[in-house]
């Protein structure tokens, strides 16, 4: 039986070891840890596979094995260490996260979608390179968020993938999108510029109208004074025929 000592001794050890490939995966960058997750699922799991491909006769069991490549059993599971399950994980994981897009039918909007096969997955293509089947480009990626519907073990299934693209293809990704954009944009101008026209119509109106008054109230002004000079014509006409009419009484 083992001793207390050597038990702490030995999850002293695993841990220690679980600590020095952690900082050494975190030292690496994306693509240098996609390496040396690869090569370590092949080191680990490389006899499994060779087991696989020994299998004499094909039966739906190993059509379905296939489908989930280098599956373990439960048992298998259990034992294995803490670095081939983080890679494990890693690699499984890489088969439904991001998918290659066919995209000869950009402008139309329709984006063809499919998963990785195993060999660009192993490469990277659609995670390190872009991911329309036609570009190799590996600069100036960015990751997009798309919705996949896709049809497996007799199932409509849908779910949210990434697709990597490079620039000129995030704009035929987007080509749809963008169009429509511009389409709302252009409509929104032609909208603010009408309120624009209205709201100048209306104060140019308000102007006239102001200057009407304005000249309305100089007119009436002008007749008051008027008025007010005739009134005094009306008292000196008076006056004046007062005088003559006093004359004409004296005469
Ligand atoms: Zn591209």
């Amino acid at each position: 039986m083992a001793s207390f000592g050597s038990i702490r001794a030995a999850i002293f050890d695993k841990e220690e070891k679980k600590q020095q490939y952690q900082a050494h995966i975190l030292g690496l960058n994306a693509y240098d840890r996609h390496k040396k997750f690869l090569k370590d699922y092949a080191s680990f799991y490389e006899d499994e596979r060779q087991k696989q491909e020994k299998l004499p006769i094909k039966t739906d069991q190993d059509t379905l094995r296939e489908g989930y490549r280098f599956i373990r059993s439960e048992e298998d599971d259990m034992d294995t260490s803490w670095e081939q399950r983080l890679v494990k994980r890693y690699y499984d994981k890489l088969f439904k996260e991001y998918c290659i897009a066919d995209m000869s039918h950009y402008k139309t909007g329709k984006i063809g979608l499919r998963w990785r096969t195993e060999k660009e997955v192993t490469s990277g293509k659609g995670q390190f390179v872009c991911g329309n089947k036609h570009c190799n480009e590996q600069e100036g990626l960015a990751s997009y968020e798309v919705n996949f519907a896709y049809f497996e073990a007799g199932e409509n299934k849908q779910a949210l993938v990434k697709l990597v693209a490079c620039d000129s293809c995030a704009k035929k990704l987007l080509y749809r999108k963008l169009k429509e954009k511009e389409r709302e944009e252009r409509i929104r101008e032609k909208e603010e510029e009408k309120i624009r026209e209205k709201e100048e119509h209306r104060k140019k109106r308000e102007r006239e109208e102001t200057d009407e008054d304005t000249a309305k109230a100089n007119d009436r002004a002008k007749g008051k004074v008027r008025s007010s000079t005739s009134t005094c014509d009306d008292k000196d006409d008076y006056e004046d025929n007062f005088d003559a009419y006093m004359q004409g009484m004296f005469l």
